[in-house]
């Protein structure tokens, strides 16, 4: 068995820390504090990414007729590490490249390829999701948002909520309900739906995470064209299982939580912490859950790249990841106290990231019930 990466992928893995020594500006920690939803990290998202796709990097996973360069899953895998590691410059344009461009070359209409593709491809359009709902987040099959077909448009009410990047973003990848009379999984669909559409308002909702993380978007008599749905009327629910498992493990938060951990490593030795075996134990115990991490996020990587159909690992390495985000954001607490909590502080932006991870794109707890049913043959609730 060879655990070490391909001589080809090392290489590259090289020449992206090099691009972004490079092309990150020197105030780039600073900027990544605020998140990928703020004013400067979607503005900036927009310079870094063409430059990436300049380089033929951005969506190089993909095949080549839909802009990319067929590289495989994991050399996707080293770009996604390098970027999560060090804040995610392409801010949320990881959301174009890991799922929603996939979810469009496999269900959209060739109009909708040939408009949407290119861009995503080329770095200059950001998407946000628009999943959630007010009663509808864990049990995401009970969305009553509302598109009724009349004529060549579907009407859209309801609204939507927890809605990260969507003040920046131009299209929203929006599931609704298309069958009022339907139930669960049946008679939902995707809208590919402009967010600048009449009707579609966004508010901010205030939150300890930080600025810009979250909203609300409501839908009042939305027009949407027709030729926005994405796949068959009332067949969503198979678009947004797809996309959803490239989604969770699509940010490679135990990079993050890594590069985290060297530093306060490094923190606690030079504040001569390393004495104290305690600590030893404490960090040594933290970078083993990052491992355990990356090893099962690797096994998910391993199966796309034989083209294999997803499994329940992915929900094994989404459970990983967040643990590792949050056994490192824990311990930063417990070796810098109160200093990793002061506003502002690289400790701080962690803990609060870590904070949410356990919710985001489907919490832990519906994640282990999924992992209880599926490995361990246990009831579904
Ligand atoms: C940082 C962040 C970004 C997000 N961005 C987006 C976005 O861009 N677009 C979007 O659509 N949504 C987004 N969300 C929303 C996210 O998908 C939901 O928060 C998530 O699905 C949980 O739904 P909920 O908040 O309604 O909580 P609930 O579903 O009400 O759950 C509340 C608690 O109950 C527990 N629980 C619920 N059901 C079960 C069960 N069956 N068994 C055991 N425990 C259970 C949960 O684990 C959780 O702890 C984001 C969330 C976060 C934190």
């Amino acid at each position: 068995m060879e655990f070490d990466w391909a001589p080809e992928d090392a290489r590259h893995r090289d020449e992206i820390r090099a691009f972004l020594a490079e092309v990150l500006p020197a105030d780039w920690e600073e900027i990544s504090k605020h998140g990928p939803g703020s004013d400067t990290q979607a503005a900036f998202s927009k310079t870094f990414c063409a430059r990436m796709a300049e380089r033929g990097w951005l969506t190089q996973h993909w095949p080549a007729a839909y802009g990319g360069r067929d590289a495989s899953a994991w050399r996707h895998a080293v770009v996604g590490e390098e970027m999560w590691a060090i804040g995610e410059p392409r801010g949320a344009q990881y959301m174009n490249v890991n799922w929603i461009g996939p979810a469009i070359m496999r269900f959209g209409s060739e109009e909708q390829k040939a408009f949407h593709l290119p861009r995503i491809s080329r770095g200059e359009v950001l998407w946000c999701q628009g999943f959630s709902e007010p009663e509808a987040g864990s049990d995401l099959v009970a969305l009553r948002t509302l598109a009724l077909r009349e004529g060549d448009e579907y009407v859209v009410n309801g609204s939507k909520i927890w809605t990260s990047y969507v003040d920046n973003a131009e299209f929203i990848f929006l599931l609704v309900r298309t069958d009022p009379e339907s139930k669960r999984h049946k008679g939902v669909s995707v809208l590919l739906c402009p967010v600048d559409t009449p009707g579609v308002e966004v508010r901010e909702i205030p939150s300890v995470v930080g600025a810009r993380y979250f909203h609300e978007v409501f839908f009042s008599d939305a027009r949407v064209p027709v030729s926005a749905l994405l796949g068959p009327e009332g067949e969503g629910w198979n678009v947004v299982n797809y996309a959803l498992q490239y989604e969770r493990v699509g940010a490679a938060r135990y990079a993050r939580a890594a590069r985290t951990l060297d530093r306060l490593a490094e923190l606690a030795r030079e504040r001569g912490m390393l004495d104290d075996p305690t600590w030893v134990e404490k960090l040594a115990e933290a970078r083993g859950v990052c491992e355990a991490a990356r090893v099962l996020t690797y096994k998910v990587i391993d199966e796309r790249a034989k083209g294999r159909p997803p499994s329940a690992d992915t929900q094994l390495a989404r459970v990983a990841g967040t643990r590792a985000d949050s056994a490192v954001a824990n311990l930063a607490v417990e070796l810098l106290g109160a200093e990793a909590l002061e506003y502002g502080s690289y400790a701080d932006a962690n803990f609060r990231l870590a904070m949410t991870a356990g919710v985001a794109v489907g919490a832990t707890e519906v994640q282990l019930n999924l992992i209880a049913s599926r490995f361990l043959g246990l009831p579904r609730d």
